[in-house]
């Protein structure tokens, strides 16, 4: 049975279900909607916006709904808690809520429902729980309205100065703070928040994966080992506007051109390197249909296994740029807007996952252990927090697309193996 993103056929049972299968299919068909694009199908999740607030409303409830103590954090990331927040040593699982553009329906809600349907599988379990457990919303982990991913967890383990956060704006000019303040989230107390960290002794998100690596092994669910290094870079290419109609195609100076070079010259780094380069983003100033650009802006997002190759494929596209823009007259800027370094899961979570999973279904049976080019909340909080991922399969590896998808037998086998690995982290 396939699981569309667009609804649900058979929901089964309410928000205080016992099993974690039914909940998880109720309650991925109350979250649905919510900020769904008629027209693309995707979803604009945007952090702060309606439909964020909207998805924000909907944790809320799940909590409630499950008695678990809700909180949100000073830099807007939300918490539900089963045991007491501050006794230390907690199992925290969780992902985010927000979308990119025209984004599919599992990227970040498949972590977060999957993490309330486990708790509930445990609940018909019956188990004893050991250690605090927690769920966690991470606020504008897409980073899609300020340009910066993962801000929430960012902002909470230091890695996001307050000073650079009050900086970011969005496409309208509208500052974070701001944004936060909208939507009844008080600005003024972001910043690092080491005493939540040092209380939690293992997070684990749950997240569709964004490939196909799963899909070849044939299995529904692997443990993460790394993340690649990634980084967006921004190049400005500067020319001159002039008339469309009357200006002679020698007498130009069109940064389009130069633009376009350089996206050809990212897919040749990024193959000869064996690594991924994107133009996904472009901003043309004036942006008129008969007028040669004077600006065009167009953000660079790379990716590889390791350091070197990464600084391979940048160092290239710009040496490729810089060389066009000079035979061109075009003027060139290029600033590194972020950059997350590669991160390595804990060995002894990761470990500890692939032998509870081991244990439990199939007897005996490896569970696949991948490394991703996508960064997420766990990856910022692993530098503070052990930390460790699950993947649900995605058959066609299409993500950030309303083409995402998992197949309902795989959502529940996901929501099945967090149960066991909360389970054999926080239960005796
Ligand atoms: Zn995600």
């Amino acid at each position: 049975m396939s699981l569309p993103a667009g609804g649900v056929a058979n929901p089964g049972g309410g928000a205080a279900a016992p099993g974690g299968s039914s909940s998880f299919l109720s309650m991925w068909r109350e979250l649905l909607p919510i900020g769904r694009h008629r027209g693309s199908g995707g979803y604009r999740r945007y952090a702060w916006t309606g439909a964020d607030v909207d998805c924000r409303a909907w944790f809320r409830t799940q909590a409630e709904a499950r008695g678990l103590a809700y909180e949100v954090d000073r830099n807007g990331n939300q918490w539900a808690w089963l045991g007491d927040p501050l006794a230390g040593d907690a199992v925290v699982t969780g992902s985010h809520l927000d979308s990119v553009p025209d984004g599919g329906a599992f990227d970040g809600p498949l972590g977060v429902v999957s993490s309330f349907a486990a708790l509930d599988e445990l609940r018909r379990r019956g188990v004893e729980f050991t250690r605090p457990l927690a769920i966690g919303n991470f606020g504008d982990e897409e980073g899609a309205r300020f340009g910066l991913a993962c801000v929430g967890s960012r902002l909470a383990a230091g890695q996001l100065t307050v000073e650079a956060a009050h900086r970011l704006r969005d496409g309208d000019g509208i500052t974070l703070p701001q944004a936060m303040e909208a939507a009844g989230y008080d600005p003024d107390t972001i910043g690092p928040d080491p005493e939540r960290l040092a209380r939690i002794g293992a997070f684990v998100e749950l997240h569709v994966e964004q490939g196909r690596a799963l899909d070849l092994t044939g299995d529904p669910v692997g443990i993460a080992s790394a993340i690649w290094p990634h980084g967006r870079w921004r190049f400005d290419f500067r020319g001159e506007a002039n008339h469309a109609g009357t200006t002679r195609l020698a007498d130009r100076r069109d940064p389009m051109l130069t633009y376009a070079e350089t996206v050809l010259a990212a897919r040749r780094e990024a193959e000869l390197a064996g690594a991924l380069a994107t133009f996904g983003k472009i901003a043309v100033e004036p942006n008129g249909v008969n007028a040669i650009p004077s600006l065009v802006r167009g953000w660079l997002d790379s990716r590889a296994a390791d350091q070197d190759r990464l600084d391979a494929v940048v160092t290239g596209i710009e040496r490729a740029a810089r060389e066009h823009a000079e035979r061109a007259g075009i003027d060139l800027d290029v600033v590194r807007e972020s950059f997350t370094p590669v991160v390595e899961f804990e060995h002894a979570l990761r470990d500890e996952l692939g032998k509870i999973l081991a244990g439990r279904g199939d007897a005996g049976r490896t569970v696949p252990v991948l490394g991703t080019g996508a960064g997420h909340d766990a990856g910022i909080l692993s530098a503070s927090v052990p930390t460790a991922m699950l993947f649900v399969r995605n058959p066609t590896g299409v993500s950030h697309s309303p083409a995402e998808h998992a197949a309902e037998d795989d959502c529940v086998a996901g929501v099945v193996a967090l149960a066991d690995v909360l389970e054999g982290l926080a239960c005796s």
